[in-house]
């Protein structure tokens, strides 16, 4: 019996794309595999994020301008993996991309994400500070990851100090509202247009929390977002 290649995680790891998950094509659910477009030729899929700080590091160590640095740094990173690491092998970007890939979904399926009460994805060891960097089919034949095994920290919060931070009350009885965010978050004098009060609130991974730079560079991207499609 073939066995299959180990799967290699040092480069990716090193440069900070510290998160990875390969599914098989033929195990993903039917409404997963229509948001891939044409999976002829290949096999898997990668799914690629990132925990904690290190991602930001890297970024700007690497000096890469623009508007986009993390996504135009991590094409770069998975082309120099599949490079170094896969010569032979073939893979399609599908995220950062045109397509509407469910990255929530995916990353539910690889245990990742767990709801939080402001809408990102939390687990017990990142918290709240991991993010979804890059997926892919590849026509490799690594074997499959298991989930990850940890349950929703949310559950076990009692006091929830999240839904008390929120300056716009839009976590209150625990149901999100976009309305009341978006309103606050474009308001004058908002405390969270380069910032999520209720996120930095949350005890849950304080310690991988992102330093001021890339939360200003995250929320100031997704407030210009807001303000374009005002
Ligand atoms: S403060 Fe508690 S309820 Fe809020 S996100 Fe963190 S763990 Fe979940
Ligand atoms: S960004 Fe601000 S207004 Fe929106 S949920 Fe977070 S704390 Fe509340």
């Amino acid at each position: 019996m073939n066995e299959r290649p180990a799967f290699q995680a040092d480069f990716l790891n090193q440069s900070g794309i510290n998160r990875q998950h390969v599914f098989s094509l033929d195990a993903l659910p039917m409404d997963v595999l229509a948001t891939l477009g044409t999976t002829d030729g290949y096999r898997q899929l990668i799914l690629l994020g990132h925990g904690g700080r290190q991602l930001w590091e890297r970024v700007k160590a690497s000096n890469i301008g623009g508007d986009h640095p993390i996504d135009d740094y991590c094409r770069q990173t998975v082309s120099r993996w599949f490079s170094n690491d896969l010569p032979d092998r073939r893979y399609r970007l599908l995220y950062p991309g045109e397509r509407p890939v469910g990255l929530q979904q995916l990353g539910t399926l690889a245990g990742w994400h767990h709801p939080s009460p402001f809408m990102v994805g939390i687990d017990g060891e990142w918290g709240s500070w991991f993010a979804y960097r890059a997926a892919l089919l590849a026509d490799t034949d690594f074997a499959p990851f298991l989930p990850v095994d940890r349950s929703s920290p949310c559950e076990s919060c009692q006091e929830k100090p999240c839904i008390a931070a929120c300056p716009a009350k839009a976590l209150e009885g625990g149901n999100f509202s976009l309305q009341k965010c978006i309103g606050y978050r474009r308001s004058t004098g908002s405390k969270c247009q380069f910032t999520c009060l209720a996120r930095v609130d949350c005890p849950v991974g304080e310690e991988h929390r992102y330093d001021d730079a890339q939360l200003r560079h995250s929320y100031g991207r997704s407030l210009d977002d807001l303000k374009k499609y005002r």
